[in-house]
């Protein structure tokens, strides 16, 4: 075994069929008796609902949360929480809702709840990514590590099936990268390789049957374990790319991670050889970058960059702005290999 360094983040995760129930314990557990609950527009009800089952220990609901944290949004939502004296924030929804709850407990230092209703996995992350004037920037800090996450797998059942393909796509893409990761451990690598198998496993389950109950059950622990190790160690070139085409060409976030994977993979495999074992052995593919390929076309996930609104006049910028910030990736990351990558990537071709 080689030397390493693991820092466990302290979250305690409930997990389970109906967990949504638990939600007032928990905020007794954690001290706190004035909830704001935090929601997108299109969870409003579900946000309302939650309100009710809470009684009194809810004070206000905010259901404006969007995409990519805008300052904006959570100036407005900072103002709701003054005005109703709130004490601690309860974020249900995706990685919109959490990302707002984030952003408040960075404001406020109040302690969060989240209820993810996806599988992005913000929730386990101490990272907070921010928009402001149309720029995102992307900060980690225990500040806005969630202190307790309810996952109630009952929650799920509504996600449509192509949003749980991308969304599952976008988790296996924090295990992929962490496996390869500068400072990858043993007990991320163990996660990650556990969160692979577990979303190949039941996100074509799902798309055939969004109601199966066992297969939300294993994307959901996938969710988890994904988001654990996206929280634990640092991201590569693929994160960086998917970072850059959101936040220049305003692609969305969960299709383009879909979409760019098994390019980025394709782009490390010769550089990063043991982590390629364990992403095509938790697939059941000979390939990492092909297996990927493989199950982003089974689930329906649109091929190219190009069936998500990337321009190709806009290539060579992306190129540019990925080279020009230098990070660690496993394989240095010079411009014509960039290029290769995302031409593949926009045409939707097979990984090479
Ligand atoms: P999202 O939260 O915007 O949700 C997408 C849409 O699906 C929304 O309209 C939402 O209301 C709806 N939805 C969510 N769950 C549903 C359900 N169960 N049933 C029906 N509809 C449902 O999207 P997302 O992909 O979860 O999150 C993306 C955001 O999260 C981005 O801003 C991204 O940057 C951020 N993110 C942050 C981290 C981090 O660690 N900081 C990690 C991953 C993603």
């Amino acid at each position: 075994m080689e030397a390493f360094v693991y820092t466990a983040l302290p979250v305690r995760v409930i997990f389970g069929a109906g967990t949504l129930t638990r939600t007032g314990e928990e905020l007794a557990t954690l001290g706190c008796g004035r909830a704001l609950v935090l929601s997108t527009p299109e969870q409003e009800e579900a946000a309302h609902a939650l309100k009710e089952r809470l009684g009194s220990t809810c004070v206000a609901v905010f259901t404006q949360a969007a995409m990519h944290t805008p300052v904006e949004v959570t100036a407005r939502a900072l103002e709701r929480l003054k005005v109703a004296g709130a004490d601690c924030l309860v974020a249900l929804g995706g990685g919109s809702a959490i990302g707002l709850a984030k952003a408040l407990a960075l404001r406020t230092g109040l302690p969060q709840i989240a209820i993810p209703t996806t599988y992005a996995g913000s929730e386990a992350t101490p990272i907070l990514g921010q928009t402001d004037s149309g720029v995102k920037t992307t900060q980690r800090t225990p500040d806005v590590l969630p202190e307790v996450i309810i996952y109630d797998v009952d929650l799920t059942l509504t996600l449509p099936p192509l949003l749980s393909a991308t969304s599952g796509m976008n988790a296996i893409a924090h295990a992929v990268e962490a496996l390869y990761a500068r400072d990858a451990n043993p007990v991320i690598s163990l996660l990650a390789e556990q969160g692979i198998t577990a979303l190949a496993r039941a996100l074509p389950r799902i798309v055939s049957n969004p109601g199966d109950i066992d297969a939300r059950s294993d994307a959901l622990f996938g969710a988890w374990a994904c988001g654990t190790c996206l929280g634990a160690v640092g991201m590569s070139v693929h994160h960086k790319l998917c970072h850059t085409l959101g936040g220049s060409f305003d692609l969305p976030h969960a299709p383009t991670h879909a979409v760019l994977l098994p390019h980025a993979v394709a782009y490390n495999a010769g550089h990063a050889p043991d982590a390629m074992v364990r992403i095509a052995r938790a697939l059941s593919s000979d390939s990492a970058a092909h297996g990927l390929y493989r199950l982003a076309r089974s689930l329906g996930v649109p091929a190219g960059l190009k069936e998500l609104g990337m321009p190709e006049a806009g290539l060579d910028d992306a190129v540019r702005l990925a080279v020009a910030a230098p990070y660690w990736n496993p394989r240095p990351i010079e411009a014509a290999g960039i290029r290769r990558l995302l031409d593949n990537a926009f045409h939707g071709r097979s990984p090479a």
